[in-house]
């Protein structure tokens, strides 16, 4: 039987869940990762605090759900809290206000989650796979996708440079043979990066003017809300016309809160401090100091990066038979429509449902039977040729099914900025959900 190796890099909700896929079929797969195991307290994750929560929609669901392994998918429902709609917040007549809106007549809700968990389960799963293996602590520094091998730094650890008696970095080069490589190193993607220098990849990225910044409410244990200090089952939102506070809930009852302004309005904020609480008190009417002190606040404001915000396109997201990249790294996205991390993990299932059609594992008929003929289908369990070929379909039909979907949901993230700060207060947006409704 012919085993295929699969490399991902990046250890991320969609490299873990690509691995997951790949381990599944049978591949022999190694997974490299530029930082150390989440799992680990030292571990510092770049660019997201530890408790950043997200929106999980039914497209992350189900390809979880496709995954198909036992008890997976339902740890990771455990670890989330229904939010059946948006929660607007404002003032009329010098009262606050705040006014529900349901996501779904039907129901159906979303789930806020929070990043490390959903993470840590899909790692937890990869690690109880015996054809699995971890390198943490190594950087992708350069692949050679034609003859496809690849290059990676292997990084000392905080704690080994600390020790180190050598001035020079002490880093080791290792190199690394595939057979297919899956790029999931996010936005900043060095697969992406080296795919470039083979593929005729058409690639566009643009900076939105909007930075965030993270801040937590915390539980209020004697609440009406079941300790949640706001009703929790909600995505809650201060509109601002040009910017917007949100809140989603956490398990541990707190609330991560995202503030979302013109990078020119951080800098205003930055050079008065002064005048971040009258700001709050103008603009996001109840926030303080009832659900965050004066202090917590300023504090936040002052300790937590101020994050940039990118929209990338790029397309094709393959390389013949050797590369293709997911999640992030194929196409970043604004976060207003909740769907960056759940349209990665969808790109997982489309890709396994390509590769599945024209290149099934040795031990599986291919999906459909257009897909491949008997002959082919024999090429492709015995010939190693005729193997590779048969991936080359599998990534192109990827490609070219991904890349419409893809380039929606980026526009569609950028338009629902303006939705959700703005809109969703107007009479004609309420007049229209009414009808949708009713
Ligand atoms: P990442 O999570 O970026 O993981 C990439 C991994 O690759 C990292 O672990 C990194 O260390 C590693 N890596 C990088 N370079 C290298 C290298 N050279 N070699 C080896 N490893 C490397 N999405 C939603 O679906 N719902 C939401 O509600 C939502 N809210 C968001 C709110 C905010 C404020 C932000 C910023 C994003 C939000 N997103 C949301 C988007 C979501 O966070 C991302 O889409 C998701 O994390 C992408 O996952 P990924 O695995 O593709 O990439």
């Amino acid at each position: 039987m012919v085993v295929q190796k699969t490399v991902v890099v990046g250890a991320g909700p969609v490299g873990a869940l690509a691995a997951i896929y790949a381990a599944r079929r049978g591949d022999e797969v190694e997974i490299y990762e530029l930082r150390g195991d989440l799992r680990d307290p030292d571990t510092t994750l770049l660019n997201f605090t530890r408790s950043i929560n997200l929106a999980l929609s039914e497209r992350g669901i189900n390809s979880m759900r496709k995954a198909e392994c036992p008890g997976l998918l339902e740890s990771v429902l455990d670890e989330t809290i229904p939010m059946y709609g948006r929660m607007i917040h404002g003032s009329q007549n010098g009262q606050n206000t705040q006014e529900a809106q349901l996501y779904d007549v039907r129901g159906r809700f979303l789930r806020a989650i929070d990043r490390s968990s959903l993470n840590t389960r899909l790692l937890d799963e990869l690690e109880s796979m015996p054809n699995v293996k971890f390198f943490f602590h190594h950087k992708l520094v350069g692949a050679d996708f034609k003859n496809n091998v690849a290059w990676f730094e292997h990084l000392k650890t905080a704690a080994q440079q600390a020790t180190s008696t050598t001035t020079s970095s002490g880093n080791r080069e290792v190199e690394v043979k595939f057979d297919l490589m899956i790029g999931a190193d996010g936005a900043h993607s060095a697969v992406r990066y080296h795919m470039m220098k083979y593929a005729r990849m058409d690639y566009m990225q643009e900076y939105i003017d909007t930075l965030w910044c993270e801040f937590r409410m915390d539980p209020a244990p004697h609440s009406e809300n079941d300790g949640f200090k706001i009703p929790p089952n909600y995505l809650h939102i201060w509109p601002g016309k040009e910017f917007m506070f949100i809140a989603i809930p956490s398990l541990d009852k707190s609330f991560t809160c995202t503030l979302f302004l013109p990078a020119d309005g951080f800098a205003e904020l930055d050079a008065n401090p002064d005048r971040l609480v009258p700001f709050f008190q103008k603009h996001f009417p109840g926030v303080v100091p009832d659900l965050i002190s004066e202090e917590a606040l300023q504090r936040q404001f002052s300790e937590n990066p101020h994050l940039p915000l990118i929209s990338i396109k790029c397309s094709p997201y393959h390389y013949g038979s050797s590369a293709v990249i997911l999640g992030d790294a194929a196409h970043a996205m604004v976060p207003f429509y909740g769907q960056g991390m759940n349209a990665g993990l969808e790109d997982v299932r489309v890709l396994y449902d390509c590769l599945d059609q024209f290149s099934p594992p040795a031990d599986k008929e291919p999906e459909t039977a257009t897909a491949l003929d008997a002959s082919n289908y024999a090429l492709v369990n015995g010939d190693p040729v005729a193997r590779t070929n048969a991936r080359a379909r599998a990534l192109d039909a990827y490609s070219a099914l991904r890349r419409p979907d893809a380039h929606t949901i980026n526009d569609l993230a950028l338009r629902n900025y303006v939705e959700m700060r703005s809109d969703v207060t107007s009479p004609l947006y309420r007049l229209r959900k009414a009808v949708e409704e009713w």
